[in-house]
């Protein structure tokens, strides 16, 4: 709280099963009656609850399984602001956004700092290499929907890789099970 905002600001920092959790929790609490101020910055900009990447990965589940936090902060009175956190001043009581950019590299959003009064670190952890050697280079690691992803297309591809033809009699054929495979995909997408 200071003069030129009097309502307490509480910004939250990772938007995933702690920091959505809390910040639905306190937006329905304190964000409706305008006791507070609840801000949530997340790196993405759609959540999606971890234990089902695997299913992602699989190919059973896709994308319309993702939470828009836009949607979830309109419903629930907080906040939802779009960056990845890249530094902390805790005596000025500040945090230092990275700018973001789309796909084609475009900055869609520029370096911001954002002020408050009651910082909440959610950041959630990554995979640990326990630095194996190997590891880092050649395993596919699933901390992320986009990974899941990459892990699924690599699925796909290397299944076809290995299925997809087979020389009969000279003549190069395809596969009945890769045709019930596609067929199941086509179907499904
Ligand atoms: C594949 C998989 C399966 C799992 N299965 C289970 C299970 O069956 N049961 C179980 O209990 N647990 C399971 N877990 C663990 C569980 O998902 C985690 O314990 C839980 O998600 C941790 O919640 P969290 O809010 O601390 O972090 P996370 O859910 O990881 O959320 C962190 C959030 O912070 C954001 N973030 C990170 N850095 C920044 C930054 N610098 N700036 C802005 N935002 C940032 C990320 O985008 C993310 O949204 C599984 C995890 C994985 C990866």
């Amino acid at each position: 709280m200071n003069s030129s905002n009097p309502i307490h600001r509480i910004l939250i920092v990772g938007g995933g099963a702690a920091g959505l959790e809390l910040a639905t929790s306190l937006g329905k609490k304190l964000g409706k009656p305008g006791i507070a101020e609840i801000i949530l910055l997340d790196a993405s900009h759609t959540h999606i609850w971890k234990p089902l990447l695997h299913e992602v990965a699989a190919g059973t589940l896709d994308a319309s399984e993702e939470l828009e936090y836009l949607a979830q902060a309109h419903r629930n009175y907080f906040r939802f602001r779009l960056g990845k956190m890249e530094g902390l001043n805790r005596a000025a009581k500040e945090i230092y956004v990275s700018p973001t950019y789309n796909d084609a590299g475009e900055e869609l959003i520029p370096q911001r700092t954002f002020s408050y009064d009651t910082l909440v670190m959610s950041v959630g952890s990554v995979s640990n290499t326990f630095n194996i050697e190997g590891v880092a280079q050649h395993c596919m690691f699933i901390d992320t929907i986009a990974e899941a992803f990459k892990f699924q297309k690599s699925l796909v591809e290397a299944y076809i890789k290995t299925h997809a033809i087979q020389k009969c009699n000279g003549q190069v054929k395809q596969d009945t099970f890769l045709d019930l495979f596609l067929m199941e995909l086509t179907l499904k997408l």
